[in-house]
């Protein structure tokens, strides 16, 4: 039974789907933004906001003023090798100089309510379950259940042109055969809360090795930690690692997060009486792991495009680009009369990714073969750290952190490796 229709609709309120919808509704483009669940909701992440991300909020005109808890960070510092280095955000013409954070139990209600604001319509406790397909496999609507009620009869919403923000599960996207690409970069993570004196830290605190007992003489952990303030006395505390592909990589994540909180310092206060919510994992799909973005009517975006960087885990500053993007050759789109003028219009927003973030990806995915051989990082760590021009450089490309256009020495010779390498 078809119970509603619209220009769009979107499978997933998370930053992906949400930075669509208020895009969308700002063209004036009639969407219906279906979350399976009821904001709050928690959503297992870092929380980190780095001045990419920043830069497509201020885009958006959604304001994270200082004056109402907004936390601002100003740098990466990062321990490794027995050293310990602050970089701080460079002045760049595409990004402001600090980043923020805080807790995606409350960034993706705001940005949910600010789409609904815009005029979007967002509907809560609607699981998307499968697409509807036409006779020519285009892909013309959803079929929804109530999350409540999982017994209840599917009903269907038609739609000229359906998003999938539905994060790494990618609903739409498997059902229509869009099988993630193994040999792509994935990242898994666990992170939890810690109240803690580290949350009035101003900088994102990164640590690049993470030892089993005593640093340097005791065993190496795999994978690399954070600590995050995120405001109101909180730290998120989390380690993940990296794998070029995505062969599961037998890794105890808790037993490994168990045996950290052993062996840090214990005047950063992660204690159980500390803690608070418990540790939760899950997956990074990156480097553009699952594609086309485009066809048959339907988008992919952020996590459900794979999405994430294979530099450092960031996902939420592409997800947020991915819907402006979306949003705005779909507003090309519709204003052409036919459905072949419309997927030409569409086949761009495939190419702008590509485009923007192809080569970037490419050595995103060089950089996660080296460093999941611990002998590698561990004679980057030792030997780069020490280095300031060089970790500069290093934490620009990492944190996707440099003019694409102009910029200094260091933005020129990023931009240049990355036009060197095909396209991810
Ligand atoms: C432990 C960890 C730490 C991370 N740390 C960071 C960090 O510090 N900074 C950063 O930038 N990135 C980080 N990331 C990555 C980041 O969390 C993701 O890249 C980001 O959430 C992607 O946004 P999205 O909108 O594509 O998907 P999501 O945020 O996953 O949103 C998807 C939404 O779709 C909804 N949904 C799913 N299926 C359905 C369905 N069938 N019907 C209806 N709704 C549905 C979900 O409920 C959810 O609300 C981290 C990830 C992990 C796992």
């Amino acid at each position: 039974m078809v119970v509603a229709s619209a220009d769009v609709v979107i499978t997933g309120a998370g930053p992906a789907g949400s930075a669509a919808a208020h895009y969308l509704s700002r063209y004036g483009i009639n969407t219906i933004l279906l979350e399976k669940s009821e904001f709050p909701r928690d959503k297992t992440c870092g929380d980190g906001l780095t001045p990419r991300a920043v830069s497509e909020l201020i885009r958006m005109g959604f304001p994270i003023p200082e004056a109402e808890g907004w936390v601002r960070n100003y740098g990466i510092r990062a321990y490794g090798g027995g050293h310990t280095i602050e970089v701080p955000w460079p002045e760049l013409a595409s990004q402001p100089n600090y980043g923020s954070a805080l807790p995606r139990k409350e960034l993706d209600e705001k940005l949910a309510r600010f789409a609904q604001k815009s005029g979007a319509d967002l509907r809560e406790g609607c699981t998307v379950t499968a697409p509807i397909q036409d006779k020519t496999g285009r892909i013309t609507g959803v079929k929804v259940i109530p999350t409540a009620d999982k017994k209840a009869p599917e009903v269907e919403i038609k739609a000229k042109f359906v998003l999938d923000a539905s994060g790494v599960s990618a609903r739409l996207a498997v059902a229509t055969g869009r099988e993630k690409n193994m040999r792509r970069p994935m990242g898994v993570a666990v992170r939890t809360y810690f109240a803690s004196p580290l949350a009035s830290t101003d900088m994102m605190e990164s640590y690049l090795e993470l030892w089993a007992g005593a640093a340097g003489k005791s065993e190496l952990l795999p994978g690399y930690g954070w600590a995050f303030a995120v405001g109101n006395g909180l730290v998120n505390v989390g380690l993940g690692s990296l794998s070029s592909t995505a062969r599961p990589t037998g890794i105890n994540y808790r037993k490994v997060f168990n045996t950290w909180m052993q062996n840090v310092p214990p005047e950063w206060g992660f204690t159980a009486e500390n803690q608070r919510g418990s540790l939760q994992s899950a997956a990074l799909p990156m480097a553009f792991n699952r594609k086309p973005h485009y066809g048959d009517g339907l988008l992919l975006l952020g996590d459900a495009g794979g999405m994430v960087s294979p530099f450092n885990g960031e996902g939420i500053a592409y997800a947020l680009a991915s819907g402006r993007l979306a949003a705005e050759f779909i507003a090309q789109a519709l204003g052409r009369n036919s459905l072949a003028a419309q997927d030409r219009v569409l086949q761009q927003y495939e190419a702008e990714l590509r485009a923007e973030l192809g080569g970037y990806y490419t050595l995103g995915r060089i950089f996660a073969a080296l460093i999941e051989r611990p002998e590698i990082m561990h004679l980057c760590v030792k030997y780069g750290l020490p280095r300031p021009v060089l970790m500069k450089l290093v934490m620009k490309l990492l944190s996707d952190n440099y003019d694409r256009r102009g910029g200094d020495w260091m933005d020129k010779v990023i931009t240049a490796l990355t036009k060197a390498v095909p396209k991810a």
